[in-house]
C-alpha cells in the first residue's frame, strides 16, 4: 500500500477511504464478500505481466510453462470442488462465463428461456438490455404469488415455447432450486440447461444447496460471491455431455483474449480455501445467519417474500413499513448498514424506487458475526424502518460495537 502511496497519492487515499467504509459498516450486499489475505494477494501480482492466450500445454506466446501450472491447478481445484471433469477457469467475469455459454450452444435468433429479471433473474438470462435479450428471442418464466418458483407453469412455458436453452439460477431468489426437475424439463422439450449458480456457489460447495452438477449440461458461477473469491467467472461440465471443446472455443477465442492469470491464480487459492474443513462450517453459518436474520426481521413486523429464506439472502416487502427500497436503502447507508435496493415479484414501484430491498449474511458472516450479532441487525433495521433519522446514532452506535468486535482483516 506504501507503494501506491509514493506513487499515485490520488488513488491511494480513495482505497484507504473504501476500506474505512468497509471496516466501518456492516455489508449486507448479498453478492458481496470479504476476500482472504491469500486471494488478495495473488490477483495483486506479478502474474498480471503475462500473456498467455490459449490453454495449458497449447498457449499462443512463449514463457508460460509457470502460469500453466497455476491454470490446472486452478481447473483441477475447481473440478474436486464441485465434482465435475470439465472446468474453464478462464472468464472475467459472471457475466462472461454465460455469453460464452450463450455463444457455445446457441445461435442469434434462438429460442432461449431464463427467469425474468422483475422475478429475480439475472440480466445476462435473457433482459432486453443485455445482449442475451437482444440476439437471442427470449421466454420467461417468474414466480407464483407465494414467492416460489413454479415449475408447472416453467414446463408450461417451455412446451409452449420450445426453447433451445433454459438457464435455471437467480440474484434475488431465497429458496432452493430444483435442478432435477429442470433438467426434466428441459429433456421433455429438447433443450439444454445451463445453471447459472452465481449467488449460491459457496453453498453448493459446502453441500448447503443441491449441486447442478449431476443435472445441467453446463454450470456457470462467479467466483467472488458466497464462493468468497476473486472477482471472476468459471464454466462446469461434466465429459458425458461432450461440450468441452465447444465451450474452450466459445471462451477463447470466442468472446475473450488474454487470461487474467493473476486473477486465475487468486481463483485457485480460493478454491483450495473452499476446499477445507473451515469453509465447509462458512458454509452452514452463513445458512443459520440468514435464518436467524430471516427471524429477526419477521419477529419486528418486516414481511420476506416467500416469508424467509433456505440460502443466503432475502427479499424484504417493506410496503407494511411504508418506506421504499430507495429510501431505506439510503437511511441504512447513513446508518452505517449496506444493502441494496430490490423490486420484489409484481413490484408496483419502478426499478429505481422498488418495494424491497435485498440482505445477505456471505459478508457479515466471514467477519465472524454469528445468529445473536444477527438479531442485533435486525433490530438496527426495525429502528431505522421507525424513524430514520431519530435512530441513526443509536443505530451507528451499535453498528460501531459490532464492527470493532469483528475487524475486516485482523
Ligand atoms: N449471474 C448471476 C446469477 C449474478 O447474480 C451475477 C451478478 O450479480 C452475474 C451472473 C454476473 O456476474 P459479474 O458481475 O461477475 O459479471
Amino acid at each position: 500500500f506504501d507503494e501506491i502511496k509514493n506513487a499515485d497519492i490520488e488513488i491511494a487515499e480513495a482505497m484507504q477511504d473504501e476500506m474505512d467504509r468497509q471496516q466501518s459498516h456492516l455489508e449486507l450486499i448479498a453478492s458481496e464478500n470479504i476476500v482472504s489475505k491469500a486471494v488478495m494477494a495473488a490477483m495483486g501480482s506479478h502474474l498480471t505481466n503475462k500473456y498467455a492466450e490459449g490453454y495449458p500445454g497449447k498457449r499462443y506466446y512463449g514463457g508460460c510453462e509457470y502460469v500453466d501450472v497455476v491454470e490446472e491447478l486452478a481447473r483441477e481445484r475447481a473440478k474436486k470442488l464441485f465434482g465435475c471433469t470439465y472446468a474453464n477457469v478462464q472468464p472475467h467475469s459472471g457475466a462472461q462465463a454465460n455469453l460464452a455459454v450463450f455463444f457455445a450452444l446457441v445461435k442469434p435468433g434462438d429460442t432461449v428461456m431464463g427467469m425474468s429479471l422483475d422475478a429475480g433473474g439475472h440480466l445476462t438470462h435473457g433482459s432486453k438490455v443485455n445482449i442475451s435479450g437482444t440476439y437471442f428471442n427470449i421466454v420467461s418464466y417468474g414466480v407464483n404469488e407465494d414467492g416460489y418458483i413454479d415449475y408447472d407453469q416453467v414446463l408450461e412455458v417451455a412446451k409452449a415455447n420450445k426453447p433451445k436453452l433454459i438457464v435455471a439460477g437467480a440474484s434475488a431468489y431465497p429458496r432452493k432450486i430444483d435442478f432435477k426437475k429442470f433438467r426434466e424439463i428441459a429433456d421433455e422439450v429438447g433443450a439444454y440447461l445451463m445453471v447459472d449458480m452465481a449467488h449460491i456457489a459457496g453453498l453448493v460447495a459446502t453441500g448447503q444447496h443441491m449441486s447442478p452438477i449431476p443435472y445441467a449440461h453446463v454450470t456457470t458461477t462467479t467466483t467472488h460471491k458466497t464462493l468468497r473469491g476473486p472477482r471472476g467467472g468459471l464454466i462446469l461440465s461434466s465429459e458425458e455431455f461432450a461440450l468441452e471443446h465447444k465451450l474452450n472455443k466459445a471462451v477463447f477465442p470466442g468472446i475473450q483474449g488474454g487470461p487474467l492469470m493473476h486473477v486465475i491464480a487468486s481463483k485457485a487459492v480460493c478454491f483450495k480455501e473452499a476446499l477445507s474443513p473451515e469453509f465447509q462450517e462458512y458454509g452452514k453459518n452463513i445458512v443459520a445467519n440468514a435464518q436467524a436474520l430471516a427471524k429477526g426481521l419477521t419477529d419486528r413486523g418486516f414481511d420476506l417474500v416467500s416469508g424467509g429464506t433456505d440460502n443466503h439472502l432475502m427479499l424484504v416487502d417493506l410496503r407494511s413499513k411504508n418506506i421504499t427500497g430507495k429510501e431505506f436503502e439510503i437511511a441504512l447507508d447513513k446508518a452505517n448498514i449496506t444493502c441494496n435496493k430490490n423490486a420484489i415479484p409484481n413490484d408496483p414501484q419502478k426499478p429505481g424506487i422498488t418495494s424491497g430491498v435485498r440482505i445477505g449474511t456471505p459478508a457479515v458472516t466471514t467477519r465472524g458475526l454469528n445468529e445473536a450479532d444477527m438479531d442485533v441487525i435486525a433490530e438496527c433495521m426495525a429502528l431505522i424502518a421507525a424513524d430514520p433519522e431519530g435512530n441513526n446514532e443509536a443505530v451507528k452506535a451499535k453498528v460501531k460495537a459490532l464492527t470493532d468486535k469483528y475487524p475486516l482483516y485482523a
